[in-house]
């Protein structure tokens, strides 16, 4: 299907099996219900809350099935399923063995897309293991600067299905895409995509590296005018080498370094575009200043070159560019600012959930009293401890799996100092703060950047930054 068509599945009497009561399957089940098909959700979990939303389900004709996902309903046409689900769970294999088709979220509102008889906006593509919120919203607040109905959809802000689905009117999308939900969107079709980065992650859901490479890979299928590769992740450029896209479709990539022809790159403090230009041998064109890019720490400057080439395969004018990026604020807890205390700086990057993530902040500041520890998901740390070792002031370390970066901190940079709180508990980030300000000098940047998963301490990553913030500032109030 080519990236401008609307699919017409006739729906009526269509018996489709939604997997997955929450945030992707309420809607899901509502929509394909108000279409005509007749639905069955099924779900694991049968708590209070489960409950409820399966009366309000129910009270539409809806059926639902609590405590039992594993069993496809013997008429099932379709599945329908949270992205998150496990690819080997007994219910897909069954679909599989009957022949039924599954679709994921994305899936869904990409074939759903244009049957409210609003024109189908087309879809910029993000994804990547790090990254893709901030560039997805770097990408939509550049749209509205050229002036057009957009908004940063996907894991983010307005869901997939409200927006295609919904009453607003977009020209164009801008979509962020995990892995998971690119492994069940097999006929996504995106005007152009970009793939930031390929760093091992959530390997136990898709099987392994290549299998995880693959479902991301997906996102460049039948691009139709630009494929967005990062020049420092040769994987990246592999994927575009492999994907089947339109005719005409480019392959651009962006670096921090000078710009070859059909790239996007940085030329002395300046943003440049060697892609989307008349004469692209000879010529580049300035786009920004990297101090537009906030903050403009080497990694989110490819994220601002990344969402940059996408617009400009779109046609957003340079100005625009510029302005966008301006205008652009990050999310909390993702290289955040908290305070500045007697000289030193005190940075919140709770969302660095992974070693890839804490990488890039790490190497974004010269000087770092670095807190981390939490759960590793299976993470190894000497990679990330050597490349850091001569920036480390000091290493305070907290969470379940702490030893693992105790012992590749002893292994890599022994001289470091590390206090080793030797706590799971919430509290332990005020102590943590109280330690790391100790250990910091004039000129230090007091770096929150965990490389583990927060659930060991917190209920999310925000939480666990936001202990982070509160703890500074209560630092703060001691120290004035
Ligand atoms: P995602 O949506 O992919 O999780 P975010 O934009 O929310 O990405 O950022 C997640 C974490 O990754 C943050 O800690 C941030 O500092 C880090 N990060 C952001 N962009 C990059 C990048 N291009 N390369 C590596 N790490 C990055």
């Amino acid at each position: 299907m080519g990236s401008q068509e609307v699919s017409t599945v006739d729906w009526q009497g269509k018996h489709v099996t939604v997997a997955g009561l929450g945030v992707s399957g309420i809607p899901a089940a509502r929509a394909l219900h108000e279409r005509g098909a007749i639905v069955t959700v099924v779900n694991d979990g049968d708590d209070e809350r489960a409950r409820a939303q399966a009366a309000e389900l129910e009270a539409l004709g809806i059926t639902v099935r609590l405590g039992d996902g594993a069993t496809l309903p013997p008429s099932t046409e379709l599945v329908v399923t949270a992205p998150g689900w496990q690819p080997d769970k007994p219910l897909f294999l069954a679909a599989a063995e009957a022949g039924v088709d599954i679709w994921g979220d994305v899936e869904l509102a990409w074939r759903l897309r244009g049957t409210n008889g609003r024109e189908a906006a087309p879809w910029l593509a993000v994804t990547g293991t790090n990254g893709k919120t901030t560039t997805v919203r770097m990408l939509a607040s550049i749209l509205e600067a050229a002036g057009l109905r957009t908004a940063a959809v996907g894991n983010i802000g307005v869901s997939l299905l409200d927006a295609v689905l919904g009453e607003q009117k977009y020209d164009v999308l801008a979509v962020e895409l995990s892995s998971y939900q690119l492994h069940w969107a097999p006929s996504l079709r995106a005007h152009s995509a970009a793939v930031l980065n390929l760093a091992p992650d959530h390997l136990d859901w898709h099987g392994s590296m290549e299998a995880y490479a693959a479902d991301k890979g997906r996102v460049y299928e039948g691009n139709t005018v630009a494929c967005v590769y990062n020049a420092a992740d040769p994987a990246t450029e592999e994927l575009v080498r492999e994907a089947d896209v339109e005719e005409g479709c480019r392959a651009i990539g962006f670096t921090l370094g000078t710009p070859g022809p059909s790239q996007l790159g940085v030329v002395d403090g300046i943003l440049v575009d060697r892609a989307f230009v008349a004469n692209r041998q000879k010529h580049a064109q300035e786009l920004a200043e990297v101090s537009d890019v906030n903050p403009p720490a080497p990694h989110n400057i490819a994220n601002a070159l990344a969402a940059a080439a996408l617009a400009r395969a779109f046609g957003v004018e340079p100005a625009a560019v510029r302005d966008g990026l301006r205008a652009f604020r990050p999310d909390a807890h993702r290289i955040e600012h908290v305070a500045d205390i007697g000289e030193v700086a005190y940075v919140d990057d709770s969302k660095a959930t992974n070693t890839h993530a804490t990488e890039a902040s790490l190497a974004a500041y010269d000087s770092i009293v670095w807190i981390a520890g939490g759960l590793a998901k299976g993470a190894t740390f000497d990679e990330l401890v050597t490349g850091a070792a001569k920036r480390l002031r000091g290493v305070v370390l907290m969470g379940a799996d702490r030893a693992l970066i105790r012992e590749a901190l002893t292994r890599h940079a022994p001289e470091v100092p590390v206090v080793d709180l030797d706590r799971t508990d919430t509290g332990a980030m005020s102590e943590a703060v109280e330690h790391a300000a100790r250990l910091a000098r004039p000129g230090d940047t007091v770096l929150l950047a965990p490389a583990c998963a927060s659930m060991d301490m917190f209920t999310n990553y925000n939480k666990r930054g936001e202990a982070f913030a509160d703890a500074v500032r209560a630092h703060a109030e001691k120290s004035a």
